[in-house]
């Protein structure tokens, strides 16, 4: 039996847990909440990421280690990777957490991005045109921690209350959709990627991923070596997402999270291989599994309340995903996945959905 540690035991280390099982693997869980999603699936260790003591009770025994969130403290990753190998690289953690280092590597790669800036030295401002977005450069997910700025006035106000070092200016995209590529690497340097996917946000939360198979074939294949150039450069081994604006039939990228993503849970009913399993067999250097899509998909987010749980399973080919999380104004608690093989007829159950669900 092999032994896979994740720190982290959201919804994403319980989908792993559960992707994992069927290929014989057994799962511990680090992470300092004692409710945690998948608390109820495998051992967990109530304890923090900081404490060397508890990395190493974490890690006895362990076979492999990954993580299922991206803001874990680098540190105790590479303390870990010291007794246990842990994927994927804390390099990608290091240049994921801080928005100005991944926007600087997606450069370095030749990956465009939205024009950029943390010098605020009057004068450099005039580089990005407003409106513009002022974020911090760490820590900030689901939209938050980011402001819009109209002006250079608007600007100087927001950063008399910020302290500038730990902000980036952005230039504001008026994008066409917001796109995901959920790319898979192994030890081998085998790749494989899922199709683009169309992510639907409100309030900068995640509502609804369109997965249809529409997107042109230059797209795709754009979106694909951008992908490619990064796992690669960082000799990637896991699951990586990275999200895109599309503009004028272009790709920007905004970000990348080095885990499994909430717009890749379709994958579950919707590919052949999903991401989670395709993580767990990069992870344990084993080959990976075909991403071919099954139909047209889509998966809708179940945010804040619960909703009438048995409408939804009355919908057929309805695909229901609780959590096992107490319902919290914009928290996610679980999603709805749709797997058609026609567009009209997966248009119809998803607003079937809609009425059960507030999608957008
Ligand atoms: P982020 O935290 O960077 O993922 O941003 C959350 C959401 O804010 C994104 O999904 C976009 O909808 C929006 N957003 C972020 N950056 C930009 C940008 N430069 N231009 C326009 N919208 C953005």
């Amino acid at each position: 039996m092999t032994t896979v540690g994740i720190l982290g035991a959201g919804q994403l280390g319980r989908m792993l847990a559960l992707a994992g099982y069927p290929l014989g693997m057994r799962f511990r869980f680090l992470d300092p909440a004692l409710d945690s999603p998948a608390g109820l699936l495998a051992d967990h260790l109530a304890l923090d990421y900081s404490e060397e003591s508890a990395l190493e009770q974490f890690a006895h025994g362990l076979d492999m280690v990954t993580y299922e969130f991206e803001n874990v403290p680098v540190r105790a990753t590479r303390y870990l990777e010291e007794f246990v190998p842990l994927y994927p690289p804390p390099i990608a953690l290091e240049k994921a957490q801080d928005r100005f280092v991944e926007k600087s590597f997606f450069c370095e790669l030749g990956i465009p991005t939205p024009t950029y800036t943390t010098n605020f030295e009057t004068g450099r401002i005039a580089e990005i045109a407003f409106p513009a977005l002022l974020k911090t450069r760490r820590l900030g997910y689901d939209g938050k921690g980011q402001v819009v700025v109209l002006s250079e006035t608007d600007l100087k106000a927001e950063l008399k209350n910020g302290n500038r070092e730990e902000l980036i200016l952005e230039e504001f995209i008026s994008f066409e959709r917001e796109l995901s590529l959920i790319g898979v690497r192994n030890k081998a340097g085998e790749m494989r990627f899922y199709p683009l996917v169309e992510n639907h946000h409100r309030e900068g939360i995640l509502r609804l991923s369109l997965a249809t198979g529409d997107a042109s074939r230059e797209l795709q294949k754009q979106a694909e070596e951008y992908s490619s150039k990064v796992m690669s450069a960082l000799d990637y081994v896991g699951v990586l997402t990275i999200e895109f604006f599309e503009k004028d039939g272009r790709l920007l990228a905004n970000e990348m999270a080095p885990r499994v993503h909430n717009s890749g849970h379709w994958t579950i009913e919707g590919t052949v291989t999903s991401q989670f399993e395709n993580h767990i067999r990069a992870v344990s250097d084993s080959p990976l599994g075909s991403t071919e899509l099954l139909g047209v998909c889509a998966m809708v987010n179940l945010i804040g309340d619960l909703p009438d749980v048995k409408s939804i399973l009355k919908i057929d080919g309805a695909h229901l995903h609780l959590y096992d999380k107490a319902p919290r104004l914009k928290r996610k608690i679980g999603h709805v996945t749709l797997v058609e093989q026609h567009m009209d007829v997966l248009t119809k159950k998803l607003d079937l959905v809609k009425e059960i669900v507030d999608v957008l």
